[in-house]
């Protein structure tokens, strides 16, 4: 029997304020804690809201980037639950009227619906030791984006695809550092499945807060099997019921965590306490203007610079690689040697390493300094790999790896033909036969030339001036 999956996924952003959503904390992280606090976020009685502009301006920036509706009056609700780390027992969220409504995302080949992106201040966090459990406050408040796709993604694959894509744009825009290690990009996994064919949604079990796209590919992947087995074993109606679910990957599988409220149990109800939302046009086409984001820098960099397809999404996909690569071309590279030494060479050995762009040790001015070393005939090509690994373990200039390398290239004419000549010298008889029509043996002078160069002939000259000279 085959099966088809079906995958909808909720994304919590924590935006990148100076302030809190309600109040003027700071929203600074690794602080001592409880010290980002203040009556509001520490839901004192008597203590009110006040919304952060600046939080609803980047959601209106999310928006614009996904093509959606931003709405000119957006609400605010109260979702009632109690947590030990959320002292007000409800959170303030957008349930009926979000700022932001109905935008697309685009992966290979298809488009992902948002249906909703909404603000939301985050809760506070709980830290468990030996002795106890302690609370940390300081989070409590900072605003969150929460971005809901419809249930459109059909493979773990797709699912990974949006969200990096998501994670991307994100970062284009800078509305969020989208850290995932500090919880900056949460993504909830909502997963089922049902015969192939079918147009039904079955039931959809949560996975909650997975950081990292890795583990949420495979939770996802996990979570597809224990349904399907379900399910060929008679057993889906027992074992598959709308719950939440927690990623452990230790054990790599996914468990229990609770059953799943639905809207009703929230007892959702408008926030008594703050006005609506009322977005002026000024307003939204003021922050209506975002920078290039990466499927149009993609395209840019197909047609302005000649880069293929693939290219140009790798480079395009996040937004440090895209600096980066404007970086190189800006310094005077080719976009052809920007390109391969930026993916090939580069993020190559950064891959290597476990490294990302934006740890690399070689900077672009660097990178650029070795190209045109490249490009002047300085160095060979080859040779240029070997100076890139020497940067990476010295913290030196691209002129001095050349020079602690001997790599040096000798191109100047006169130097070469000084051992050209020396050469023919010693080989009268060699050069007779060659002059007579023995053309094999040219191989045999470039050979002689390299050796007695060292190695460091170029040798695109050392053919030129040999032909020239025999
Ligand atoms: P809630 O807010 O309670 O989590 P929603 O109805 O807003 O519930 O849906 C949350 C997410 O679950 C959305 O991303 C939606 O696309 C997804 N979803 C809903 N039904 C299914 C389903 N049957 N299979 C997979 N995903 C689903
Ligand atoms: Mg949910
Ligand atoms: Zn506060």
């Amino acid at each position: 029997m085959e099966f088809e999956t079906v995958i909808g996924l909720e994304v919590h952003v924590q935006l990148n304020t100076e302030t809190k959503l309600f109040c003027s904390c700071p929203t600074s992280f690794n602080e001592q804690e409880n010290i980002n606090t203040c009556p509001t976020c520490l839901a004192l009685p008597g203590a009110l809201p006040t919304v952060n502009r600046e939080a609803v301006h980047k959601a209106i920036q999310f928006g614009k980037s996904v093509n959606a509706k931003i709405n000119k009056t957006s609400k605010f609700d109260r979702k009632n639950y109690f947590y030990p780390d959320s002292p007000s027992a409800y959170q303030i969220s957008q349930f009926y009227q979000p700022v932001v409504e109905n935008g697309i995302l685009n992966i290979t080949g298809k488009q992902i619906n948002i249906v909703r992106a909404h603000l939301e201040a985050d809760a506070g966090k709980s830290i468990h030791e030996y002795d106890g459990s302690k609370v940390d406050l300081n989070r409590a408040g900072t605003p969150l984006l929460e971005i809901v796709t419809a249930p459109d993604m059909r493979s773990s694959d797709e699912a990974i695809e949006y969200l990096k894509k998501l994670h991307s744009i994100i970062r284009y825009i800078n509305i969020s550092d989208a850290n995932m290690q500090e919880g900056s990009f949460r993504c909830d996994a909502n997963v089922s499945i049902r015969p192939k064919g079918d147009d039904k949604l079955y039931t959809r079990v949560e996975i909650k807060n997975i950081n990292s796209f890795r583990f949420i590919q495979k939770a996802i992947e996990f979570e597809v099997e224990r349904q399907r087995e379900a399910w060929l074993d008679g057993v889906y109606s027992r074992d598959v019921w709308q719950e939440t679910r927690l990623y452990d990957s230790a054990k790599n599988e996914t468990r229990s965590m609770r059953s799943k409220e639905e809207a009703s149990d929230y007892r959702y109800f408008p926030e008594p306490d703050l006005l609506d939302i009322e977005l002026s046009d000024e307003v939204i086409n003021l922050y209506s203007q975002i920078p290039e984001l990466p499927d149009q820098k993609a395209e840019r960099f197909q047609k302005e610079l000649g880069l293929s397809e693939y290219n140009s999404i790798v480079i395009s996909s996040s937004i440090e690689l895209a600096r980066y690569f404007e970086d190189l071309i800006q310094f005077g590279a080719s976009s052809k040697m920007a390109t391969t030494w930026l993916t090939v060479e580069l993020l190559g050995r950064l891959n290597k390493l476990n490294l990302d762009i934006s740890q690399t040790p070689i900077n672009s001015q660097k990178l650029s300094d070795l190209i045109k070393a490249i490009d002047s005939n300085t160095i060979s090509g080859k040779a240029g790999k070997d100076v890139l690994d020497y940067l990476f373990e010295n913290q030196i200039s691209v002129s001095e790896a050349i020079k602690r390398l001997g790599l040096e290239q000798i191109s100047d004419d006169s130097s070469i033909l000084s051992i050209i000549d020396n050469v023919i010298a010693q080989n009268s008889n060699k050069v007779a036969e060659y002059r007579s029509g023995k053309d094999k043996l040219f191989g045999f002078f470039v050979g002689q030339v390299m050796k007695l160069s060292g190695g460091s002939a170029n040798p695109q000259k050392v053919n030129d001036l040999l032909k020239s000279r025999l």
